[in-house]
């Protein structure tokens, strides 16, 4: 980031359902961040997949977000950059498409759809299928035989060698994006384009120079610097948090249904649930009931350095 420049960063939920506490914990990680830096937040809505997400879910994290306190500058409504869901940006990723098609740095891909889903999921780290390059170079005939019968999948020639970039809480990181994902997924063989390449481009176009977000997505970021080289876009500064887990050390999911926010909005006020999660933080040394903005001055004690933060069993017990 330039000396002097104003810090823009985002949060960007996917509205596949009611958030949980890890999903809480992100927003208010990348909120305190860009306050404490007095710099402008922005909400993104990544309604890619038209199967897993809905409107309404939208809508109501948008609702459990400024119940707890957390506000946007720029988002759905608000804002020049928009529009602020990813669902109405079609055009502008056809128009990155059409770039890197240009320069050929993308091709088309015809293996089978069980494959191409495997990729095309933002948390590729927990499973991670690399392409082995099949369709890398067919040639003009092959392609034109192949696509009578099949709509081909768009993936990025990723270049060979490490991807390196300087973590904001976690410091230099290092990753070959050829030798561990291959070719990425940019758009699925049904259209709807892959996450990797719609963060990219929204990031690059609403001119965000800090994301803050779950260590789930460290390996994407490689992905998301090599398209940012290759679109010709300065990239934001990437700090990753820790992933919340249950006590078994399992990274939370619909299944801790204690800890999700609608059961936590009936058992606890905003200040109330802040507190504890500031707690869990390391933020606040007591669970003790605080807003987001008072947390604001302590922001710079948060200690992101652990890979993940146990949930305690009794956490969504009110006392
Ligand atoms: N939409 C992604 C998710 O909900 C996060 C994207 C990002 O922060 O880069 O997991």
């Amino acid at each position: 980031m330039a000396e002097g420049k104003t810090v823009r960063g985002r949060f960007a939920p996917s509205p596949s359902g009611r958030m949980h506490l890890g999903n809480l914990c992100c927003a208010l990680a990348a909120w305190l961040s860009v306050r404490s830096q007095n710099g402008v937040m922005l909400l993104r809505i990544e309604d890619l997949d038209p199967d897993r997400c809905k409107r309404a879910y939208a809508e109501q994290l948008m609702d459990d977000l400024h119940w707890l306190g957390l506000d946007w500058d720029e988002g759905p409504g608000t804002g020049q950059n928009g529009p602020y869901f990813q669902s109405e940006r079609r055009a502008l990723y056809e128009e990155a498409l059409q770039m890197l098609r240009q320069q050929g740095k993308v091709y088309p891909c015809f293996c089978t759809r069980a494959q191409l889903h495997a990729v095309s999921a933002p948390h590729a780290g927990d499973g991670v299928f690399r392409y082995p390059g099949t369709c890398r170079s067919l040639s003009a005939a092959e392609i034109a035989k192949k696509s009578k019968t099949r709509d081909p999948a768009l993936r990025f020639r990723a270049p060979a060698g490490e991807t390196r970039f300087d973590d904001l809480f976690l410091g230099p990181q290092a990753l070959d994006v050829q030798a561990v994902f291959g070719d990425f997924l940019v758009r699925r063989s049904d259209g709807v384009h892959a996450y990797q390449l719609a963060v990219t481009v929204d990031d690059a176009r609403m001119g965000v120079t800090e994301v803050v977000r779950g260590r789930d997505l460290l390996a994407s970021t490689a992905c998301q610097l090599r398209l940012f080289e290759a679109l010709g876009a300065p990239a934001p500064r990437y700090g990753h948090v820790p992933l919340l887990t249950n006590t078994e050390g399992r990274r939370l999911s619909k299944r801790e249904q204690d800890l999700d926010v609608g059961v936590l909005r009936e058992r606890f006020a905003p200040e109330a649930l802040c507190g504890k999660l500031a707690h869990l933080l390391g933020l606040l040394d007591r669970p003790e009931a605080i807003s987001p903005r008072d947390l604001i001055p302590l922001f710079p004690r948060a200690n992101f350095s652990r890979p993940t933060i146990a949930v305690p069993a009794d956490f969504a017990q009110t006392p």
